[in-house]
C-alpha cells in the first residue's frame, strides 16, 4: 500500500501477484518460419500454422526454450528437465484454432525471484511461481465509427514467456519496483525490447485486500493491458481503496478483469473472470517433449551478461555512484551504457549530475530517446572537462550543452565559434596577477603582515583586469599561491 492508503485503513494488508508477458526477439514465430518482426500490413505475415488452420503441425523454436533458459537462470529459477506444451481453449476471434499452445502442467521454468529496492533503500525478494512459453494471438481491430471489427493474425504465434509472481507485492510502489526491474532484466539479456506501449512488455496485476490477521487472501480482481508504469500504479492505489471500501460497506469483492480509465482516474469492470477449469487444459499431441540436459543448461549460462543488480553493484565501487544515482542509470541499459562509455573519456564526478540532471531533463523537454540524442558520450565527457578545467564556466557550458544537442558539432568547436572561454586560461590568469602584485608593493606588505581583508583587493584588481570575465575560482588560487 502507499503510504496514505496505509495510513488511513491500518488494518488491512495488500497482496499483488503479477503476470508478465514479454515477447521474445526471436527471428522467427514460435511454432513457424514466418518472420517475428513487426508487420504493419495486416494478416500479411501469417501462414497455415501460424493462422491455425486444421491439420497443421507446429514446430516448436529451439531460440525461444534458449531465451525461457536465459530468463529462468537470470531470476534464479529451477530449469525444467523435461517440460511439455498444453493447450489452453477459449473462443476469441483472434486465436483461430480455438486454443493457445502454452505451458500448463510442466513449465520451463519454477520458482526463482526478482530482487527490488524498496524506498528506503533496503532489498525485498519477490518470488516468481513460473515462467512458460507460449504463443502470443492476434489482434482484433474495432472501428466503432463504421461499426465494423477486423482480425489482423499478423502477431499470432509471437513468442512469449509468461513471468508468473507470487502474491508478494504490497503496494504500487514495490509492483512498479518490480516491473522495472524484470523489465530491465529482459532487455539486458536482450530477449525482448521491453517496450509497453507497443505490447512488448505487458503486465496483468492481480490485486487482492484481507484483514491483517486473516490467513486467507481475498479475493481478486485482474488489471488489464495497462501500458505504463505510471498507470499500473495509479490504477493499483485506486483499486486497493476501492476493494476497502467495498467492504467496509458491507459489500463482497467480485472476481473480475478491470481496465483503468485514463480519463476519468479509476477502475471499470470489463470481465467477470473465467475459472481455469474452463480452459480444459490439456497436453498438446501435436508436441513433443522438451528435454533440457545439464550441456543445454550450461551452454546458456554461458551467454548471460552483466545483469542489472551486478551492474549496479559495479557501478557503485568501481565509478563510485550512490546506490541512488547508479540505480537510475542501470533501469536503463541504454542510458547505463552511454554513461559508461562517457566515463571513459573523464573521472570527473561531475559526470554522472550532467548525466541525472542536464541529459535527462534534455530528453524529456524534447520528447527523445537516447538513440536519437546528438550529445556522443565523447562530447559530453568534453563538456565536463571543459568546465572542470575552468576553460568555460557552468552557464557557458549550458549553453555549449544546447548548441552540441541540436547541432552535433564538437564542444571546443562550439566555445571558440561563440567565444565563451573565460578569461582566460592558468596562464593567461598568472600573467595578470603577477603584475598586480609587482604594481601594488605597499597592498602586498599590509596583506602579508596580516591584513586578510586586503584579499578582496587582489581579486578585485584581477576581475578589473579580465573585464569581468576572470574565472574567480582560478584567480582566487593563483592569488593565494603568489601571496604567501
Ligand atoms: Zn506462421
Ligand atoms: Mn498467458
Amino acid at each position: 500500500m502507499s503510504k496514505t492508503i496505509h495510513d488511513k485503513y491500518p488494518d488491512y494488508a495488500v497482496n499483488i501477484g503479477i503476470e508478465v508477458h514479454a515477447q521474445l526477439t526471436t527471428k522467427s514465430k514460435i511454432f513457424c518460419s514466418c518472420s517475428n518482426e513487426v508487420i504493419k500490413e495486416p494478416n500479411t505475415n501469417i501462414c497455415n500454422i501460424c493462422a491455425g488452420h486444421p491439420g497443421i503441425l507446429p514446430v516448436l523454436n529451439k531460440k525461444v526454450v534458449d531465451h525461457a533458459i536465459l530468463a529462468g537462470l537470470a531470476v534464479n529459477c529451477k530449469i525444467t528437465q523435461l517440460c511439455s506444451f498444453d493447450r489452453k481453449h477459449y473462443f476469441y476471434p483472434d486465436l483461430p484454432k480455438n486454443y493457445q499452445i502454452t505451458q500448463n502442467d510442466y513449465p520451463i521454468c519454477t520458482e526463482g525471484h526478482v530482487s527490488i529496492r524498496l524506498e528506503d533503500g533496503s532489498t525485498k525478494k519477490i518470488c516468481l511461481i513460473r515462467i512458460h512459453m507460449e504463443e502470443d494471438a492476434g489482434k482484433n481491430i474495432h472501428a466503432p465509427l463504421s461499426n465494423e471489427s477486423f482480425v489482423d493474425l499478423n502477431r499470432a504465434g509471437t513468442p512469449l514467456l509468461e513471468i508468473v509472481s507470487h502474491p508478494d507485492i504490497t503496494s504500487s510502489y514495490e509492483a512498479k519496483a518490480y516491473l522495472k526491474s524484470l523489465r530491465s532484466i529482459v532487455q539486458y539479456l536482450k530477449i525482448c525490447t521491453g517496450n509497453m506501449e507497443e505490447g512488448a512488455f505487458r503486465a496483468d496485476t492481480n490485486i487482492s485486500i484481507r484483514k491483517k490477521d486473516a490467513q486467507k487472501l481475498g479475493t481478486r480482481c485482474e488489471l488489464k493491458n495497462i501500458n505504463s508504469f505510471k498507470f499500473i500504479g495509479d490504477a493499483i492505489d485506486y483499486e486497493i481503496e476501492r476493494q476497502i471500501t467495498v467492504l467496509e460497506s458491507g459489500g463482497t469483492i467480485q472476481q473480475e478483469t478491470r481496465l483503468w480509465d485514463t480519463k476519468n482516474k479509476k477502475t471499470v469492470v470489463m470481465r467477470t473472470k473465467e475459472e481455469a477449469a474452463d480452459y480444459r487444459f490439456f497436453q498438446d499431441p501435436d508436441l513433443p517433449l522438451v528435454e533440457v540436459n545439464e550441456e543445454w543448461i550450461s551452454r546458456i549460462k554461458k551467454q548471460l551478461p552483466e545483469l542489472p543488480y551486478e551492474k549496479l553493484e559495479r557501478f557503485c565501487i568501481q565509478k563510485e555512484l550512490t546506490p541512488y544515482e547508479a540505480a537510475i542509470l542501470v533501469d536503463d541499459i541504454e542510458l547505463a551504457n552511454y554513461f559508461e562509455k562517457a566515463s571513459q573519456y573523464t573521472e570527473s564526478k561531475q559526470l554522472i549530475n550532467w548525466m541525472l540532471r542536464d541529459v535527462l531533463s534534455y530528453l524529456k523537454e524534447q520528447k527523445i530517446s537516447l538513440i536519437e540524442f546528438k550529445i556522443t558520450p565523447q562530447q559530453l565527457a568534453e563538456i565536463v572537462e571543459l568546465v572542470d578545467k575552468g576553460i568555460i564556466n557552468n552557464r557557458s557550458a549550458q549553453e555549449v550543452f544546447k548548441i552540441v544537442a541540436q547541432t552535433g558539432e564538437s564542444p571546443e568547436q562550439v566555445v571558440k565559434n561563440k567565444e565563451l572561454e573565460q578569461v582566460g586560461s592558468v596562464e593567461e590568469l598568472e600573467k595578470i596577477i603577477k603584475e598586480i602584485i609587482t604594481s601594488n608593493p605597499n597592498q602586498v606588505a599590509t596583506y602579508k603582515a596580516g591584513n586578510d581583508r586586503l584579499f578582496g583587493f587582489f581579486v578585485g584588481q584581477a576581475m578589473q583586469k579580465t573585464k569581468g570575465k576572470g574565472n574567480p575560482k582560478i584567480i582566487q588560487e593563483l592569488l593565494k599561491k603568489h601571496l604567501k
